[in-house]
């Protein structure tokens, strides 16, 4: 078999492989839609729709054609040889800046996993929020974006997009698709929503949004952080773009920091393959092996993620220190009729938050001296359970108004639970509250 694929010459592997710029001739996916983001071999994959976990674990990877390893290797490559002066090998690569063969196999993962066109591998998930808005929007142009979001996207969009770059941007509430539409302007070129938002959990009608956004000929991009492929896929409900900060549950072990956006068809897709290249902005190949390998388990750790987040949820809601518990699987969720429409398996996340009695005072004593296994940090969405204190965090960039008016006190606690045994995450929990 070994032989059978190193006499193709390395083509099976190859031939997913994409021309990623402008420079190199553009060619469609040679993938069958079923399979997408499975550089399969025919005949050699069983028929019929690949589920999620096996499209995790085999998505953009087939054995290394000249050695037989099971894994892509890491393709340490800057430049890659011509056939002649106008021409380059079949298999499309010019130069790593513009794409990289082991960043093209998790780009193949993350599509297949996302039901995309194609996907786009950048440094981290403020790139890929970069490249979002330089791929849709120039100078003079407006974005409906969310009021409640990740600090860094909310800064951004303020300092820099805005105030350096003469772009719009009108931060409204998502939660309201009237309130969207009305903010919608004749330069209106991107509509930007979180769902569920970071840190206060609101979800967002993905399809009446996207419904608002089509009428209108406009982007709708939806940052799928907290919900990962396992949860909810934008992209199957009417989003033209999908966003995700990799470093987060695709990576899920605080190991390394990226980014991806997630398009829908071969237009957007080139479009921020254009913008990858330009700005510069790709993975490192060694990320890309890293996440290739973490991605493998990401539906096990975010369904043992959300189980243990629903029971932390049920405990604090019967603590009687605790005066709110917000989780989307709690039937006590504002927006429950959304969060069952469209997070799937009765899976909703490992993302809470929660108040206490004694207001902000009480919350910070309580993330200080909450024991391990809680890590108080940034970052989210890894094996490790992880406390944070968003207003000076990771939401500290924000204007202490703004962050106000969505509800993000002084004390917010944000909670992201991790695989260690929820009884543990409790116990350390019912510690700390019975302190304050
Ligand atoms: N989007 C969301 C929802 C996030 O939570 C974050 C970071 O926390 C980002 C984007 C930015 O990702 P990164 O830190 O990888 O740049």
């Amino acid at each position: 078999m070994l032989q059978n694929v190193c006499s193709k010459t390395g083509r099976a592997f190859f031939k997913s492989a994409r021309p990623a710029t402008s420079t190199v001739a553009s060619t469609s996916l040679p993938l069958d839609q079923k399979n997408r983001g499975m550089a399969t071999k025919s005949g050699e994959w069983v028929s019929g729709e690949l589920g999620q976990q096996t499209k995790g674990v085999h998505g953009g990877v087939e054995p290394d054609p000249r050695t037989g390893a099971v894994l892509t290797p890491i393709f340490y490559s800057t430049t890659f040889i011509q056939e002649s002066v106008d021409k380059y090998l079949e298999k499309g690569y010019s130069y790593s800046r513009s794409g990289n063969p082991t960043v093209r196999a998790l780009e193949e993962r993350i599509a297949g996993l996302e039901n995309g066109y194609g996907a786009t591998c950048v440094s981290t998930g403020m790139a890929a929020t970069t490249t979002v808005i330089m791929g849709t929007m120039n100078a003079g142009d407006h974005c409906v974006i969310s009021d409640c979001s990740y600090g860094g996207t909310n800064r951004i969009c303020r300092e820099h997009f805005a105030e350096n770059m003469n772009m719009e941007f009108d931060f409204v509430d998502f939660r309201d698709p009237e309130i969207v539409r009305a903010a919608i302007k004749p330069n209106t070129k991107l509509i930007f929503s979180e769902t569920p938002t970071n840190p206060t959990l609101n979800l967002v009608d993905i399809e009446a949004i996207s419904a608002i956004a089509n009428e209108h000929d406009i982007v709708h991009c939806v940052d799928s952080t907290f919900a990962t492929p396992v949860i909810c896929r934008p992209l199957d409900h009417g989003a033209d773009l999908t966003l995700q900060s990799t470093t987060k549950f695709y990576d899920g072990h605080n190991i390394t920091v990226g980014g991806a956006v997630i398009a829908k068809t071969q237009k957007l897709d080139e479009r921020m393959k254009m913008i990858q290249n330009m700005h510069g902005n790709i993975m490192s190949p060694m990320n890309a092996f890293l996440q290739l390998q973490t991605t493998k388990t990401m539906p096990l750790r975010v369904r043992q993620q959300s189980n243990s987040a629903m029971k932390i949820a049920e405990f604090l809601e019967t603590h009687p220190k605790v005066t709110k518990v917000v989780y989307p699987g709690l039937a006590s969720h504002p927006q429950k009729e959304l969060a069952d429409k469209y997070h799937r398996d009765g899976l909703h996340g490992a993302m809470l938050w929660f108040d206490v009695d004694g207001g902000d005072t009480a919350a910070m004593q309580l993330m200080n001296t909450c024991q391990r296994p809680w890590s108080l940090c940034e970052n989210l969405g890894a094996t490790e359970s992880i406390i944070t204190a968003c207003a000076v965090m990771t939401h500290a960039n924000m204007l202490k108004a703004d962050r106000e008016k969505v509800g993000i006190s002084d004390g917010f606690i944000r909670v992201s639970v991790g695989i260690e045994d929820p009884e543990d995450l409790i116990r350390a929990l019912d510690v700390a509250l019975n302190q304050l």
